[in-house]
């Protein structure tokens, strides 16, 4: 007997019937003999319905009362399907964020999890009651609601099955899992069988959509194996879990991208140390993430310096950088906010060469400008014109030998 967290994303549990359809397939869950807990994100696009009533009263909602506000749709969800289980002659009990005492940090809208209270849950796994939480909240210290970032019932779904000591999280949605690329750009994208922790933490922290980043982070620590799956259809989906060292890795699993960059090019700047900090100290203490970095080699003492930023970020950025340059009246400042970034990840690259090189090879044979270029172990990331994102990403797929 197995015990299985499984969590419905928005689209699944998006009206009556498709709640209905949840509740048949959780019964069968547990007509197999398994023990089964639920977490659900809220109905549809609710969440953002509950943003856009709130701005329409306040630009700037306060933190407190938006928190209060938007963790209300996961209760509606929570609580229907509990009743559509017991309609259907299963025992099911709805559980808010502060009645499972899920304990998270204070700031609202981006608290984290720091402990879940399995006692409640515990007895009704015994007793054969099917438990329904409420994904995407929790309370911090002072009782207040909160909740863990938009998308966050993955991590709900995680921390709960690591506190549960489940077998399994299993990320029910619309989709039939995690794939080679994004099908809607390259139509024989493939679904894979299994991901390693690591692929999948630098595929969503490169764009892809799939998983809650916070959510994998959460696994890999805790070594809880996650299996994203239709909840519309039968399949298998993806199963991500650590590396098994018998496995022979495919050197590119792969493609993320995205196409939330901005991109400055500081040029003539001094070569001396201290250079690249005076330039990106005032942007990290607007709060503004800097992602990607390039400092070019140094001639006649003068050298440049790139570096992008999220595209919401552009304009405060460019201020900021246009203020700096005046610090340095030889050097000037660039920027564009039509570049996107793609990403070609794979554990097999610890072992491989040639991956970079392929890549170049492919950037070549399109005639696409590489404009910026970073590596981890596992991840290749180059920055292109926004126009060519869909032709570099579908060139690269088909280099790698991803196609289905
Ligand atoms: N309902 C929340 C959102 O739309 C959380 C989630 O769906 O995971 O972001
Ligand atoms: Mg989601």
């Amino acid at each position: 007997m197995a015990l299985i967290v499984q969590k419905y994303g928005g689209t699944s549990v998006g009206s009556l019937t498709l709640i209905q359809s949840v509740a048949a397939q959780v019964a069968r869950v547990r007509e197999c003999g398994d023990k089964i807990a639920v977490v659900v994100s809220a109905m549809g696009d609710s969440t953002d319905r509950l943003v856009d009533l709130a701005r329409e009263l306040a630009p700037e909602p306060d933190a407190r009362e938006m928190d209060a506000l938007l963790a209300t749709g996961e209760q509606v969800s929570a609580a229907l399907l509990a009743m559509a289980l017991r309609a259907r002659g299963v025992a099911a009990r709805s559980y808010t964020g502060a009645q499972l005492r899920v304990q998270t940090s204070e700031a609202h809208g981006k608290a984290r999890i720091q402990a879940i209270e399995t006692e409640h849950l515990r007895a009704d796994l015994q007793s054969g009651c099917v438990p329904v939480v409420a994904g995407f909240q929790g309370v911090n210290a002072r009782g207040d609601t909160t909740t863990i970032g938009r998308g966050g019932s993955d991590t709900t779904a995680v921390a709960l099955a690591v506190a549960l000591q489940a077998d399994e999280c299993q990320i029910l949605t619309d989709v039939d899992g995690v794939f080679t690329t994004d099908p809607r750009m390259v139509r024989d994208a493939r679904c894979l069988q299994r991901l390693s922790f690591e692929e999948m933490l630098e595929l969503a922290g490169q764009g892809s959509r799939v998983l809650h980043l916070r959510a994998v982070e959460f696994a890999k620590k805790y070594n809880m194996p996650i299996r994203v799956l239709s909840a519309f259809h039968p399949s298998a989906g993806t199963l991500i879990c650590a590396e098994e060292p018998t496995v022979e890795a495919p050197i590119v699993a792969g493609i993320a991208f995205n196409r939330d960059e901005a991109e400055f090019n500081c040029f003539g700047l001094p070569d001396l140390p201290g250079t690249a900090y005076r330039v990106l100290k005032p942007i990290s203490d607007a709060n503004i993430d800097v992602d990607m970095i390039v400092v070019s080699a140094a001639r006649g003492g003068k050298t440049d310096l790139s570096f992008t930023v999220h595209r919401d970020d552009y304009v405060q950025t460019k201020r900021i950088a246009a203020g700096l340059m005046q610090a340095f009246p030889e050097s000037n400042v660039v920027s564009n906010d039509r570049v996107a970034k793609l990403s070609v990840v794979g554990v097999g690259m610890r072992s491989h060469a040639g991956v970079a090189a392929q890549l170049f090879e492919t950037m070549a044979r399109e005639a696409i400008n590489v404009r910026l270029v970073s590596t981890s172990e596992i991840k290749i990331s180059v920055l292109v014109e926004e126009i060519h994102l869909e032709r570099a990403v579908r060139a690269l797929h088909a280099a790698y030998g991803l196609s289905g």
